[in-house]
């Protein structure tokens, strides 16, 4: 029989950390929630954005230690941005010189692009420490992935040129190509396989980086990228998510 099971997200608290740890036991005794998942915001902020990574790092190790003689109690992690939500509006929120995505509509975002390889090497540095912890599960939040009409930094847009055969000089040039287009024009189907597996290909570094520590570790991807409204009418053709197989070992619905 399929049961349900109740993940309680938690905020991590890093500068409290007894509070975190008292608010498990709250919960749990008083709702009878036992699967936690700490929500550990892993975007890059300040600078050297490992500094706040490892100060989060340090914080959710010492709430999983202090919980460690809680029986039964599964504790998981949800990581919660790794490219960025774009809350921030285009507000930087680190000075890492580290590519941010552009946008169809040519602005530059406040997102982080997985075409740079520190930025990708930050995240995957994180994501080993978090599952050396053997963590019950670890799950990517929705902000991972390219969405629809990203990305035109220098390196997408040479990448498109690559395969498209195009000689795109700006992201203007490519944006007014790509919204010309009708839905089955190979330079649209071109965009969007390559946007589909530039998120797929993060996606199966980061099961690399758990893989390299547990490969016990279930990891699964958070919510639907295909809801994201294109950007300017540039029409979507599929969600950018990874296959659940690039990431996961365990179905979560069992
Ligand atoms: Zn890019």
């Amino acid at each position: 029989m399929k049961k349900f099971k109740f993940y309680t997200v938690t905020p991590l608290f890093t500068e409290n950390t007894d509070f975190v740890v008292d608010n498990v036991r709250r919960l749990r005794r008083e709702a009878g929630l036992d699967c936690v998942a700490f929500c550990l915001s892993m975007h890059p902020r300040g600078t050297p954005a490992t500094v706040q990574a490892a100060a989060t790092l340090a914080a959710y190790r010492k709430v999983k230690q202090a919980l460690a003689g809680d029986r039964d109690l599964e504790i998981g992690v949800l990581v919660q941005s790794t490219l960025g939500h774009g809350w921030s509006g285009r507000r930087q929120l680190t000075d890492e010189p580290w590519q941010r995505i552009v946008q169809n509509d040519g602005a530059v975002s406040s997102r982080m692009c997985p075409s740079d390889d520190r930025f990708r090497r930050y995240i995957l540095d994180i994501v080993g420490e978090l599952a050396a912890t053997k963590p019950s599960f670890l799950l990517i939040d929705d902000d991972f992935g390219l969405r629809a009409g990203e990305c035109f930094c220098p390196a997408h847009l040479a990448e498109l040129n690559a395969s498209a055969g195009t000689q795109f000089k700006t992201p203007a040039e490519a944006q007014a190509a790509l919204a010309a287009c009708g839905q089955a024009d190979p330079l649209l189907w071109t965009f969007e396989a390559l946007r589909i597996e530039n998120s797929r290909r993060f996606a199966r570094e980061i099961r690399g980086a758990i893989d390299r520590q547990d490969p016990a570790v279930r990891c699964a991807s958070a919510g639907a990228n295909s809801i994201f409204p294109p950007r300017r009418g540039l029409w979507s053709m599929s969600a950018t998510w990874p296959r659940r197989a690039d990431i996961s070992r365990i179905s979560f619905a069992s």
